[in-house]
């Protein structure tokens, strides 16, 4: 349901990825591992096309859009295609001088113009998913790491994006805060979510995926089921990446 195909990004004369081909059936979760500099994030961001690829397409549900050296794309498939992703990032990045219940209700009421009172409901269920409604009037600043995170992830699926795509979602987390992301990320992938993760995180990479995509300099090295990937991989480099995981 979400099809990458042959995606080049590069960075001036630097190229970043050099055609990737990902496939990412509905409902499925896929980890994305590799070196710090591999490229991930740059993947991440050309799905929902806050980084415009030079080459390749994009297909989301039914919105595909083809890149090529010119970057001529209409904006309306840009925006149609966006509303189809949710992104969850690192650091959180909530809007401080809202509170948890203005963070989830604000794409919804800004961007998809819905009423104040169902987009309060709306946020006020997703809070409650992942544990958060006893927090709706706090401002983020007072919030744990972990907690922070979960009101993220509330308001990345509040427009009910296609695909979750996470940018290292427990790396800024003491390991015992990450654990409360991660079971919300669990329970979504067994509602049926599909989530592109870029992790170090075994707990994710290896239990909640059920695809592991190995990137290294920018091109897949190798792909397929954790017990695979993790427990016989068949590349060098892979091996000695999947040594460095904890
Ligand atoms: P990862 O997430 O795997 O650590 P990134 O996608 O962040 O990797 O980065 C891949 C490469 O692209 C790095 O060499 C990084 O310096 C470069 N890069 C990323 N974003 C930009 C940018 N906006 N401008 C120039 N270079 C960038
Ligand atoms: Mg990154």
């Amino acid at each position: 349901m979400i099809r990458l195909s042959q995606i080049q990004k590069h960075f001036g004369a630097h190229p970043v990825l050099k055609g990737i081909d990902l496939l990412l059936p509905a409902g499925s979760v896929t980890a994305l591992i590799g070196p710090s500099g591999s490229g991930k994030s740059t993947l991440l961001r050309c799905v929902n096309l806050l980084e415009m690829p030079q080459h390749g397409s994009v297909q989301v549900g039914e919105t595909r859009i083809d890149f090529d050296h010119r970057g001529q794309h209409s904006r309306h498939a840009i925006l149609a295609l966006r509303r189809q992703t949710g992104m969850v990032f690192q650091n959180f990045q909530l809007f401080p001088h809202r509170t948890v219940l203005q963070n989830v209700m604000e794409g919804l009421v800004t961007v998809q113009k819905w009423s104040r009172d169902q987009a309060r409901e709306r946020a006020m269920t997703l809070l409650e998913k992942v544990g958060m409604a006893h927090k709706a009037d706090a401002w983020p600043a007072t919030l744990s790491g972990g907690q922070q995170q979960r009101v993220a992830i509330a308001r990345a699926l509040a427009p009910a994006p296609q695909v979750l795509l996470c940018d290292e979602p427990t790396s800024a987390l003491d390991p015992e805060l990450a654990g409360e992301v991660v079971e919300v990320l669990r329970q979504l992938a067994q509602e049926g979510m599909t989530m592109l993760m870029a992790t170090h995180d075994l707990r994710l990479a290896a239990n909640i995926a059920q695809h592991v995509v190995f990137l290294e300099d920018g091109a897949v090295i190798e792909s397929g089921a954790p017990d695979a990937v993790f427990g016989q991989p068949r590349h060098p480099r892979t091996a000695d990446f999947v040594s460095t995981l904890t």
